[in-house]
């Protein structure tokens, strides 16, 4: 009898010893979220259940196409092409190396994939007394890019386009407010503050782009970056980007509501098409809707600069925001919305809107006067 429990002691401290050293290799709870992360799924078998039949091309791209859509994955790399627009996955798209198979993040599948293909599935977002509200980026100190030679500056030409913007969506029947009017200086969290404070439905901020190299040129959309996922420009999440932030609630509608702005803006101005990314900015951080940032070309470019300051530029910039927005609307949730409007997409086909023609305001020079 006292053997019998010595041996149920031994083998009692056995399983507890094992189960001490595997603990040390054992997965944590936050190394079991980190394996969520890093989840893939095979393309083939998720476009399967949306009848896509894919073919692998020129050992770079993995093509998948039904009645009505046509996707391109470029392998081993985060771009893929959805109907002739541009979106950055989280991670790249890769070949498995035993078989022609090929895996995405599930992540991009949930939040990006799915947006696009089942857009009419968007959880609708209803609250009351919502409108659309546009960020003209920059004021006051804060200038923005510039381009000296062409004497243009950032914060002049957001609030010129926010201005004709909330004139055209005015005309159509929405309640549209901007987080600025003037020549002033509001910090990121301001401008999200009023953004909640009024309710907003949509948030658009706008922004004109700078680089470096002079060759850049082109349309971008960002999203604020899902929850521990890297922002486009990074490979690996900073353990810092673990946080789950109030837009982060919104990571379908933004991608969905990014793809349609950035599909009719770079088809509209006919401007190099540079993709969907995500950034974690401030100013969308803790917008309580669906919110976009648009860089809307080039100042450090001189030829898409020179275009940037035409009002034909701007118009067809505007109009192609607008018809983004009609889109993402139409498609999701447009027909219960509060911020439906009162003539919804009719004058808008049929050409009957008349864009606001608005001179460019440029900096030291209030008198309205074009120069291009
Ligand atoms: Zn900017």
């Amino acid at each position: 009898m006292l053997f019998k429990q010595w041996r149920f002691l031994v083998i009692f401290a056995y399983i507890i010893g094992l189960n001490v050293f595997l603990a040390g290799k054992r997965p944590t709870n936050k190394c079991s979220s980190e394996r969520d992360i890093y989840k893939t799924e095979d393309v083939e078998n998720v476009l399967k259940r949306y009848s896509f039949r894919c073919i692998y091309e020129d050992g770079r791209y993995f093509r998948c196409f039904n009645c009505a859509h046509h996707i391109a994955f470029i392998v081993d790399s985060k771009e893929m092409i959805f109907d002739g627009t541009k979106l950055f996955l989280t991670r790249p798209v890769v070949k498995n190396p035993r078989q022609n198979r090929f895996s995405i993040a599930a992540v991009d599948v949930e939040k990006i994939l799915k947006p696009l293909l089942e857009p009419e599935k968007i959880k609708k977002y209803l609250p009351n007394g919502g409108c659309i509200v546009i960020d003209a980026g920059h004021g006051g100190i804060a200038e923005g890019a510039k381009n000296s030679k062409l004497k243009l500056v950032e914060k002049f030409l957001t609030l010129n386009t926010a201005r004709a913007l909330q004139l055209a969506l005015n005309k159509l029947g929405y309640r549209v407010f901007l987080t600025r009017d003037s020549d002033t200086d509001l910090s990121l969290e301001q401008r999200g503050q009023w953004a909640n404070k009024l309710k907003a439905q949509l948030f658009v901020s706008l922004h004109y782009n700078a680089a470096e190299s002079t060759q850049a040129r082109g349309i971008e959309t960002f999203t604020y970056t899902f929850a521990s996922h890297p922002s486009t420009d990074r490979t690996k999440a900073l353990v810092s980007d673990g946080l789950t932030e109030t837009n982060n609630r919104f990571d379908i509608q933004n991608t969905y509501l990014a793809y349609c702005i950035q599909k009719s803006v770079t088809l509209r101005l006919g401007s190099i098409d540079r993709g969907v990314r995500r950034a974690r900015f401030g100013v969308l951080r803790h917008i309580h809707c669906p919110a976009i940032l648009i860089e809307c070309g080039f100042l450090s470019n001189d030829d898409e600069a020179r275009r940037i300051a035409t009002n034909i530029y701007q118009e067809k910039l505007v109009s192609g925001i607008i018809e983004g927005i009609q889109r993402y609307l139409h498609n999701t949730i447009m027909r219960t919305a509060i911020i439906q409007p009162i003539r919804i997409l009719k004058d808008f086909q049929n050409k009957k809107l008349s864009l606001p023609k608005r001179p460019l305001l440029k900096p030291h020079d209030t008198t309205n006067k074009q120069a291009f």
